[in-house]
């Protein structure tokens, strides 16, 4: 008898927890299909440092430098006029993934280099906005000034800022994209393979062609930059060999644009095979540009940082959208920033945006393509160091810089008519006219707005030995 309570007993548990495994799981198979995302995957790829007329279908004179992006913009939306809020790395990405202004963000400061601080974390960021639409969201970064202690990682499930090379990081994307490819994701990649210590030679017969350089001075450099064990930097080579010079240096870089064009094209060979180019946005761009000497002298290595002329500022934007055959091999001529690209992803997706974000949805402007006239301004800054300190507003025709220090130019203002003058060589600062009084408002204007837009604070931290010595690589610190 005992036995026998004992058995139903059991019977009656075993049942039960069938039933609540059943309905666990369907609870689960349901909840999946409700918050699955409805939209296509996202992916935004930013090749820090890229200069806009880098590509070849933005006028590099370079004969096929990019022949895989030159492909890709084909079957994409390449926006002519897109303008970065920053011309430095940690401003420019916050702006890039929060569509928020560096005035707003708090993020362009001498302090993010000398004290090291991180951004608000009230702030709303795209990775976030997904995330909370049941997205997967991954990082892929080669970290420096995105590392994840400026607060880059919110809304990430994984932030990877640990990656050294180009090859390095695209193998990490391969393995991811292969293994979410049933899923809806959002995955942001970056690299600073164009970025200095410019370590790509292929150009170097070009300079010899040119005597700018001979042919052992060119086997020495190829030697000296093929060599991993190298004891001093790049920099330091070019000048023991008195060969430090704007020609050298651009090419060094170009090649590093021309092997980046590489692995693009196997990233979207990838996505290809994986079939997910049918349901994937692909937005390629930069956060800031380089010079080359067209504006300081001695400014071609590494000095992206001390300016807003259109070299350091003007980026490249192409949006590839699936399955829209409006929006293939289009050019879009009005001005744009990288601030809009977070308000143009949420609203492809359909996803109703925070109300406090500066960009626009840019996707709208394709069907005004015969429309240039929109009026709109763009504001840029740059307060990297307390000897870098300017900002500008950019018109569809015209810039105005105001230059709050010193060491680099244009001498405490800049006015520049873009239409006759796009390379900005004839400052018309302190003319009477009309449109140069209305930017220089529209400056003063802006950065009124821009603080109380959003009341935001930057809280310091301590940075870590290999943080510290990935900066030191990069430049960023000494
Ligand atoms: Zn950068």
């Amino acid at each position: 008898m005992r036995n026998l309570l004992k058995t139903k007993f059991i019977k009656r548990i075993a049942l039960f927890l069938t039933i609540f495994l059943v309905i666990l799981n369907l609870s689960v198979i349901i909840d999946t299909k409700i918050n699955a995302p409805e939209g296509n995957n996202i992916l935004l790829i930013s090749i820090d440092t890229l200069r806009y007329d880098s590509l070849g279908i933005n006028g590099c004179d370079i004969k096929n430098i990019t022949p895989n992006i030159d492909k890709f913009s084909k079957e994409a939306i390449n926006f002519k006029s897109c303008i970065a809020q920053s011309p430095w790395t940690l401003p420019s990405h916050m702006t890039m993934l929060t569509s928020l202004y560096p005035l707003t963000h708090k993020m362009d400061s001498p302090k993010a280099l000398e004290k090291h601080i991180s951004v608000d974390q009230s702030i709303i960021t795209l990775a976030e906005m997904l995330r909370n639409q049941n997205y997967f969201t991954a990082a892929i970064t080669e970290g420096g000034l995105v590392d994840s202690k400026y607060g880059f990682s919110q809304g990430f499930i994984t932030y990877d800022d640990d990656i050294k090379t180009l090859k390095d990081g695209f193998c990490r994307l391969k393995r991811l994209l292969t293994k979410w490819r049933k899923k809806r994701f959002f995955i942001f990649f970056h690299t600073l393979e164009v970025h200095a210590p410019y370590i790509r030679t292929q150009y170097l017969e070009k300079l010899v062609d040119k005597e700018i350089i001979n042919m052992d001075q060119k086997e020495e450099l190829e030697n000296f930059i093929n060599n991993p064990q190298r004891e001093k930097s790049v920099r330091r080579k070019l000048k023991d060999m008195e060969i430090f010079n704007k020609e050298v240096c651009k090419n060094l870089y170009l090649a590093g644009v021309k092997y980046m064009d590489s692995y693009f094209g196997k990233i979207v060979n990838h996505l290809e095979k994986l079939d997910l180019l049918e349901n994937t946005m692909i937005i390629f761009t930069s956060d800031h540009g380089e010079e080359f000497g067209e504006h300081n002298k001695g400014a071609f290595y590494d000095l992206h940082f001390q300016g807003l002329f259109e070299v350091l500022i003007k980026v490249p934007l192409i949006i590839y959208v699936p399955n829209h055959d409006n929006y293939k091999g289009k050019l879009v001529t009005t001005l744009v920033g990288i601030i809009d690209i977070m308000p143009t992803i949420l609203k492809y997706l359909n996803i109703k945006p925070i109300e406090r974000i500066a960009g626009v949805d840019i996707l709208g402007y394709v069907k005004n393509e015969n429309n240039d006239e929109i009026y709109r301004c763009i504001f840029s800054e740059t307060h990297h160091t307390n000897e870098v300190y300017m900002k500008a507003v950019r018109t569809p025709e015209a810039k105005y810089i105001k230059n709050y220090s010193s060491l680099y130019k244009p001498e405490n203002e800049g006015f520049y008519n873009l239409k006759d003058d796009p390379l900005e060589q004839k400052n018309l600062a302190n003319n009477s006219s009309e449109q140069y009084k209305e930017l220089r408002n529209k400056l003063t204007e802006f950065i009124k707005w821009a603080p109380e837009f959003l009341k935001l604070k930057t809280t310091e931290f301590e940075l870590k030995k290999e943080h510290k010595q990935r900066l030191k690589d990069l430049g960023y610190i000494k």
